[in-house]
């Protein structure tokens, strides 16, 4: 599944918070790069909002675990 703005393959956070922030039955995604782009969104705040989400016990994403303490899977950005 790739990016429907810039094509780039798409992670479980990227369609999960495409899914939270735009429609929770889409079929077609973007990446978070994307998505905050379009909602003026800093990445580094989109990152929290998702931690706050599956703090919250949000089913779009995978659940907070003992070793996962919510932080941003890959920080290379
Ligand atoms: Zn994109």
């Amino acid at each position: 599944m790739q990016c429907e703005k810039c094509g780039r393959d798409l992670t479980v956070w990227d369609v999960g918070f495409y899914k939270k922030l735009v429609n929770r039955g889409a079929t077609a995604f973007c990446c978070m790069d994307c998505t905050c782009a379009h909602f003026r969104i800093e990445k580094g705040r989109a990152w929290e909002m998702i931690r706050r989400f599956r703090q919250s016990g949000c089913t779009l994403f995978p659940p907070l675990g003992e070793d996962d303490t919510g932080a941003p899977p890959d920080k290379r950005d």
